[in-house]
């Protein structure tokens, strides 16, 4: 079922033979500018003008009324109460850990350097809602803004044909338990131009005011609005179509490990599932299992579709230690270690998202229940990126303060370096203090 990639034996730089989909978000960028533009231009008119073209609902008004978001958690079933909970709990405990405390050096006597952590003010968190929806986004989108500090937090979801045209109401439901009051009924490009810019609703009542961030995940669209709109707001790491890496020995139970591909293959056709294996007879056997529990799967088609695109694979390598430069290559959004001493060779990954360390800590665990954060970075960006966290939404200011002497001190350096870059002003202006 999933394409073979044969390593073995290759001395290559693995990161041009991955199974990786070719999304091109640059494409995608000019396919939603139009819809990009309008919306900063005309406000309510263009993003009702989108959302009944993308999602098929006539949009009254941007704003979710207060009263629908309290009525969606009074309806909501016991269990998923209780889950939401006890995720909300996990995540916030883990969250709380991360908060900054500033710094105060003490540089000289009498000149101290202070770092400051700052929440920014107003922040925009998307929850996709298009394939599925997701009240666990909710949570991990609102919890680290909230522990973080931030005084003003919204969210945007589509708005959904079978709710009435507002957003999933278990979605809603989430925003109720966290507190969260500011709900747009706004997806897609749309909504991230909506955050961004700012657009006037309905009437004064329904106007949505810009935000300094946009984080949380979204298709490819909802990617490409947030890639046109860096720079005038913060922006999280890219989060697109999901991905599962898993690095597996011999000691794996193929049952585990398909579970686990078709997992992560349930979110989107264009999701991608990847096996990194020295063990022949571990693919073979995922392979079986693959083709047995995909018929018994409920979204059976579009796991079939990502598992067989070229996105996802097995790779076959000739030991762990390869395994280990591909995964390392790959940098998937998550990535699972079945292997002996899991945790050994966890402690040696460079570049993933999120790690999953042994038999008894699936992805799905992560999407929902772990305490950790599910918006990861995607298509290669945890080379580079986190995920999200309280620190998506701070900032560090250097507070600077020299006393008199502090400054006398080190006035010659100041004018020294001023001259050498040919700054006369600069040195002036610590030479008039002593004059
Ligand atoms: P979405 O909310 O991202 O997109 C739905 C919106 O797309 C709709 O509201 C519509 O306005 C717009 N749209 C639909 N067709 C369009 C078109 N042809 N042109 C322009 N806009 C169009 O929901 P989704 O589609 O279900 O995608 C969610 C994605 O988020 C999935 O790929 C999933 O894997 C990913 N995800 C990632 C994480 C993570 O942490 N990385 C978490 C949850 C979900």
């Amino acid at each position: 079922m999933l394409n073979r990639i044969d390593l073995r034996g290759s001395t290559r730089d693995p990161r041009g033979l991955l199974p990786r989909a070719q999304l091109d978000v640059s494409v995608a960028v000019e396919q939603i500018r139009p819809v990009v533009e309008a919306v900063h231009e005309h406000g309510f008119a263009a993003i009702r003008d989108a959302t009944q073209r993308f999602d098929g609902v006539t949009l009254e008004r941007l704003r979710v009324p207060a009263a629908a978001i309290a009525a969606a958690a009074d309806v909501l079933e016991p269990d998923v109460r209780a889950a939401l909970e006890v995720v909300i709990e996990r995540a916030r405990k883990v969250h709380a850990d991360q908060r900054r405390t500033d710094v105060t050096t003490q540089v000289a006597d009498g000149g101290t350097v202070t770092e400051r952590w700052i929440p920014v003010r107003r922040v925009g968190l998307y929850v996709p809602g298009g394939l599925a929806v997701y009240p666990s986004t909710v949570v991990m989108n609102v919890v680290p803004a909230q522990e973080a500090g931030v005084e003003s937090l919204v969210v945007a979801s589509p708005p959904q044909k079978e709710n009435g045209g507002l957003p999933d109401s278990r979605v809603l439901a989430a925003c109720a338990l966290l507190g969260v009051t500011e709900v747009y009924a706004v997806g897609g490009a749309q909504a991230i131009a909506m955050l961004g810019y700012g657009a006037d609703g309905a009437d004064e009542s329904d106007r949505c005011e810009p935000v300094d961030v946009i984080t949380g995940p979204g298709n490819i669209w909802v990617t490409a609005a947030k890639r046109m709109l860096r720079g005038a707001v913060g922006i999280d790491a890219e989060a697109g179509p999901t991905e599962i890496a898993i690095l597996a020995d011999d000691t794996a139970d193929p049952r585990h490990v398909a579970a686990d591909l078709i997992s992560q293959a349930e979110h989107d056709p264009l999701a991608a599932s990847v096996l990194v294996t020295d063990s022949e007879a571990l693919a073979a056997a995922v392979d079986t299992e693959l083709v047995r529990q995909v018929a018994s799967t409920k979204h059976a088609a579009r796991v079939q579709t990502a598992l067989g695109g070229e996105q996802s694979g097995v790779v076959l390598v000739d030991d762990l230690e390869q395994g280990l430069r591909v995964v390392d290559a790959y940098a998937a959004e998550h990535l699972e270690i079945q292997t002996r001493d899991a945790r050994q060779w966890a402690l040696r990954v460079r570049n993933a998202g999120a790690i999953f360390v042994g038999a008894w800590s699936p992805v799905s665990l992560g999407d929902y229940a772990a305490g950790s954060n599910h918006v990861l970075p995607t298509g290669g960006c945890a080379r580079h990126s986190s995920g999200l966290s309280v620190q998506s939404f701070l900032r560090g200011v250097h507070v600077i303060e020299y006393g008199q002497e502090a400054l006398r001190d080190v006035a010659g350096h100041v004018v020294a370096l001023a001259n050498a870059e040919d700054l006369p002003a600069h040195g002036d202006a610590v030479a008039v203090r002593f004059s």
